[in-house]
């Protein structure tokens, strides 16, 4: 790209690092951002600094938040006695929009996946275990149904079972192989409500 003066070739750089982002959608946002107002610039930039210097996990449920107990865990209003554990925060997302979940959260950070080298004390599996000292009814565990979340399930069913804790999974109205996140509220609230005891 040497066609690009240096700041502009270090912008297009920098934003193809992005997820999702090729080198002509990295070109095309690189010259939006030049011609945006300074102070848009400005603000966008900030909103990045601040979110990733601020937000980091919450100490209860370890979903990403910017207080030290994300809103969820901090309403008086949500069971504590139920736990869902999801994957990740857009996990817990996904099933926050259907509005009928009342429990709260334990987000893992990933899943047992034996060939990419991730086991179960690379996510917050150590985390939960801990949390079940507490008074706790249930625990629902809603990772995906891939392989990786299958073996998750699966994993973490059998660390709660000796606690006499119900542990139930999610049904199967998830495709497999599905990400939670793309899939629709009733889709999700029926896997909910049709889950099993395992
Ligand atoms: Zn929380």
């Amino acid at each position: 790209m040497e066609y690009y003066s240096k700041q502009i070739s270090r912008l297009i750089s920098e934003l193809s690092t992005l997820p999702g982002i090729g080198a002509k959608s990295a070109q095309r946002l690189a010259f939006h951002i030049l011609n945006m107002p300074t102070e848009e610039v400005q603000n966008l930039a900030g909103a990045m600094v601040d979110a990733r210097q601020n937000v980091h996990y919450c100490k209860h449920c370890f979903s990403l938040t910017d207080d030290e107990v994300c809103p969820i865990c901090s309403n008086p209003n949500r069971n504590k006695k139920v736990i869902m554990v999801v994957e990740s925060t857009r996990d817990l997302a996904a099933y926050e929009k259907t509005g009928k979940y009342e429990g709260v959260y334990h987000v893992l950070h990933g899943a047992i996946s034996p060939l990419q080298g991730i086991g179960p004390t690379d996510i917050k599996l150590k985390e939960l275990m801990q949390r079940l000292q507490e008074d706790v009814d249930e625990v629902i565990i809603a990772t995906n149904s891939s392989l990786e979340g299958e073996t998750t399930a699966m994993y973490i069913s059998k660390l709660i079972k000796p606690t006499g804790i119900k542990v139930s999974r999610i049904a199967s109205g998830v495709p497999v192989g599905g990400d939670l996140e793309y899939i629709d509220e009733v889709t999700l609230l029926r896997a909910l409500e049709g889950r099993t005891e395992l």
